[in-house]
């Protein structure tokens, strides 16, 4: 049946997908006929455990069953207003109330968009152009990030996407991931307005900063009047209610927000300190507008993702599960006698066969990718899911139970074992 699709699929779009990560599920991607806790069910009736879950924003796995009746409730009442609702007011709280930098937030609809405006927004503060980011960092699809990005821009190796214009491209002054030096030498020779940085890095596998680098971060901005631009897209409500800036305890000036706080709906959010948030339309001049900002179906998925997180034991279960599989993973691994890293926070992780330490993508392009993609085949035999690129995360959720780290964990055992 999903091979029936695809060739459906391959007439329609540019890849036989709508977005290129998807492809890389060979032959071809299955199709899903419904999600359930930790479980994909697809067209061709097989069950499959989730470790990609959306691509993170699934923290509490598929169809909740709270989040699932609040998005019922909501669509009794209309989905699109044009025009205020309550929701975005509890939204905006609740991220107010556990997102230190958050004083102030507007709602946009992607990571993409949020992250776009981040910058737009840190340049007309600032009333410089340039900005600084990382190797390998992924900040969505638009002119302004297109760089050297993850994700799959790293998978497809477009580190620089076609048609975005040079004097666009110019405004990006890239570093390595965890190099304070770099990014000392370019405040002090550019005038750069904002630094945008995944506080854990998401989108080349997992790689975690350096004990000192968010801080660094934080203080050489600080002396060089640039912003430090959070991008929490994955990592906003998944390392804690607080996100990386409270795990780390360092404070950005602008957060950017999309995936969990959405609970599996578009959404995207920037946050941010009161002063720079109200450059924004219309109390500023800088333009942002959405027909579908802050829309009630995504403010309520996201209000009730949230309430859940605060009031029940969903990151200790998701936590565990993913410290569960990465151990044995590593014991595995370590029997076999192979080069290995794997690299893990929270319930995000990633492992890297062939090379000792990851932390910059450097490091992560040495890994065997190869070989990570035969285990992802192996496993998706076997009934587990996790990305179809070495270059994602593996995620857990709270609906991953003992016993489905149980099944993956067989699964695992074996498919380490034939390689
Ligand atoms: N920033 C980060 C850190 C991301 O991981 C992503 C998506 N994976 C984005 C931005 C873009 O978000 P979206 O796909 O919702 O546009």
């Amino acid at each position: 049946m999903s091979e029936i699709l695809w060739r459906r699929a391959l007439e329609l779009f540019a890849g036989g997908v709508n977005s290129p990560v998807r492809a890389a599920v060979k032959p071809y991607p299955f199709y899903v006929e419904k999600g359930e806790g930790a479980f994909l069910y697809t067209v061709d009736g097989q069950r499959l455990v989730d470790y990609v879950l959306g691509y993170g924003p699934l923290i509490l796995g598929h169809a909740n069953p709270y989040v699932k009746e609040k998005i019922k409730e909501q669509i009794d009442k209309g989905w699109l207003y044009g025009t205020p609702s309550k929701k975005e007011i509890e939204l905006a709280e609740k991220i107010r109330s556990h997102i230190p930098s958050a004083e102030k937030v507007r709602f946009v609809n992607s990571g993409t968009e949020a992250t776009m405006l981040a910058i737009r927004l840190a340049r007309g503060y600032t009333k410089r152009e340039k900005i600084l980011k990382f190797d390998g960092n992924y900040h969505g699809a638009h002119d302004y990030a297109l760089v050297s990005a993850g994700s799959a821009a790293s998978e497809y190796n477009v580190l620089i996407s076609g048609g975005i214009p040079t004097s666009i491209l110019n405004t990006v002054v890239l570093c390595k991931y965890n190099d304070l030096e770099c990014v000392e030498k370019t405040l002090k020779t550019e005038q750069i307005a904002g630094v945008i940085v995944e506080p854990v890095m998401g989108n080349m596998g997992v790689i975690l900063p350096d004990k000192d680098f968010l801080n660094g971060l934080r203080e050489l901005t600080k002396a060089y009047n640039s912003l430090l631009i959070f991008d929490e897209v994955i990592t906003g409500f998944r390392l804690g209610l607080s996100g990386a800036q409270g795990y780390f305890n360092v404070i950005p000036d602008l957060t950017t927000l999309g995936k969990i706080i959405g609970g599996g709906l578009p959404i995207g959010a920037v946050a941010g300190k009161k002063e720079i948030i109200d450059n924004l339309t219309p109390s500023g001049k800088v333009f942002n507008a959405g027909t579908f900002n802050a829309n009630p179906l995504s403010m309520t998925a996201g209000v009730a993702t949230i309430e859940v997180l605060e009031t029940t034991n969903a990151y200790d279960i998701a936590n565990k599960a993913a410290k569960e599989i990465s151990d044995e993973l590593n014991a595995l691994f370590s029997r076999k006698n192979l080069e290995f890293t794997i690299n893990r926070i929270q319930s995000m992780f990633q492992f890297f066969i062939g090379v000792k330490k990851v932390t910059n993508a450097d490091d992560a392009r040495l890994a065997n990718r190869e070989l990570y993609i035969k285990i992802h085949e192996k496993l998706l035999k076997l009934g587990v899911f996790i990305p179809p690129s070495q270059f994602e995360t593996i995620f857990t959720s709270s609906a991953h139970t003992d016993e489905v780290i149980n099944i993956t964990i067989e699964a695992f055992r074996k498919v380490v074992n034939e390689i």
